[in-house]
């Protein structure tokens, strides 16, 4: 098929799809095509030629909105491109439109956007995860094979793990964050979502690597990362710490991951114990972490620079505080007051100070297990997509979704969420392999064994063709 024909079919089927799933804030028809058209033509050599890609909405894009989820954004469009989106277009990517999210990347359920939930394609009445649900569901329901979505503290694994793709945060630094608006800078990295491993691994080779334009990206060399996919995993070491496999883990998701775990042995992996023992404060140190920065960036939305600005308003400050107002939705709102109150004089040692050393001690466990082996096996999350409505009115739970992702972006490392099951009621498990700082090609390699010879061997219910 030409790069013309498989975008536009790739544009039918998201517009097909959008009115069940609200993956997509925008489907950008005519600038695709275009772009498609001018592939066609340019005789050149692209790793990413013709490939179609959803971004996430905080990701700026010149050619389209960049809203974040949310209505103080709604409407806005940048004056440039992210690196990761100028790169991927330099590789010949055609970006297809602009996915959905929670607000700011706030959430772990998709229910926090201005525009709308975004459904799971395996069962419309639950949630997709959060806060990349959009970027997840395009790639489970097969309008794209990969796309961009960012992650804080498990927004990309958690959403793969319940829609069942592949979904990778890469260490910090690996791919500039130029043009990703912040949430929790010291946290915040672009992620990636592929069917496979490969459509990851594809997309990580042209993103990654030191931008002039971020100055915690990194020099560090960028390997071919489709090389290294499929070498052999004999005598990979996988720790597993089993002390995290208790209270609160949902029995059908442990049993799939046990099996994982014995799948692994049997493709040649030697299976190690190690032990995370600050693990336990993940939650409590990410969200003291998390809101004290966004409390600190979100303070740039303020109606003068940016996007919705209330009318109305007699002076300046009613301005701000109405145009705040009616901008964020709760959650952001009630981040912002934890982050503030967090950093506070009064508090600031107690909390802000304190959970910056308890991230050292999350940040030394790994480095501890690291001797030990190559990478760390758990659940991505505790359970499987969890209904629509379910866990809004109890913000507490719903921040329990992200008990096994957020240690990796707070000691900085790369993790994994790869399918390895589906419950009796027909939804996707996902396990995650963390591994040591840049070692993105490892767990790549990791993932990649497993899917080949573990497929899932099921299709969501909304999905292409
Ligand atoms: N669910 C977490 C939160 O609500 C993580 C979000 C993210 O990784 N962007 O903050």
């Amino acid at each position: 098929m030409s790069i013309l024909s498989t975008i536009e079919k790739c544009l039918d089927n998201a517009e097909q799809l959008n009115g069940e799933l609200n993956s997509f804030l925008k489907i950008e028809r005519n600038y695709a095509l275009n772009r498609a058209a001018e592939l066609e033509n340019n005789g050149e050599e692209q790793s990413l030629k013709g490939t179609a890609i959803a971004v996430k909405d905080n990701i700026c894009t010149k050619f389209s909105q960049t809203s974040c989820g949310s209505r103080i954004l709604g409407g806005y469009r940048p004056q440039y491109n992210a690196t990761a989106v100028e790169r991927l277009l330099k590789a010949g990517a055609v970006v297809v439109g602009k996915t959905n999210m929670d607000e700011f990347a706030m959430g772990s359920s998709n229910e926090n956007s201005a525009f709308g939930a975004v459904k799971n394609p395996w069962d419309v009445t639950r949630v997709p995860g959060g806060s990349s649900g959009g970027s997840a569901v395009a790639v489970a329901s097969g309008v794209v094979r990969a796309s961009l979505g960012s992650e804080t503290g498990g927004s990309v694994r958690q959403p793969a793990s319940f829609c069942g793709v592949v979904g990778l945060k890469p260490t910090y630094g690996r791919i500039s964050r130029f043009g990703l608006v912040a949430f929790a800078s010291s946290l915040d990295q672009i992620g990636i979502f592929g069917q496979t491993s490969k459509d990851i691994a594809d997309v990580l080779s042209a993103v990654a690597g030191r931008d002039k334009n971020d100055a915690t990206s990194a020099d560090v060399q960028v390997p071919n990362y489709a090389e290294e996919l499929s070498k052999d995993i004999t005598g990979k070491r996988i720790g597993v710490p089993r002390a995290l496999f208790g209270a609160g883990l949902d029995d059908e998701v442990r049993g799939a991951v046990e099996a994982a775990i014995d799948n692994y042995k049997n493709l040649g992996a030697e299976i190690v114990d190690v032990a995370l023992p600050h693990s336990k404060y993940s939650i409590a140190v990410y969200y003291i972490i998390a809101t004290a920065e966004a409390s600190s960036n979100l303070a740039r939305f303020d109606g003068v620079r940016y996007g919705f600005r209330a009318g109305d308003a007699h002076g300046l400050r009613e301005m701000y505080m109405r145009t705040r107002e009616e901008g964020f939705g709760a959650e952001v709102k009630r981040r912002i007051m934890l982050g503030t109150y967090v950093l506070s004089s009064g508090y600031y040692d107690a909390y802000y100070a304190k959970a910056q050393k308890v991230r050292t001690l999350l940040k030394q466990d790994f480095l501890d297990a690291f001797e030990r082996c190559d990478a760390v096996l758990t659940p991505t999350a505790p359970t499987v997509a969890f209904k629509i409505g379910e866990k809004t009115d109890d913000p507490l739970a719903m921040y329990l979704s992200d008990i096994y992702t957020a240690s990796a972006n707070l000691a900085g490392v790369p993790g994994i969420s790869v399918p390895c099951g589906l419950s009796k009621d027909g939804l996707p498990i996902g396990l995650q392999i963390v591994g040591r700082h840049w070692s993105e090609a490892t767990l790549l390699n990791l993932a990649n064994a497993y899917e080949n010879e573990f497929p899932l061997g099921a299709k969501p219910v909304f999905s292409v063709g």
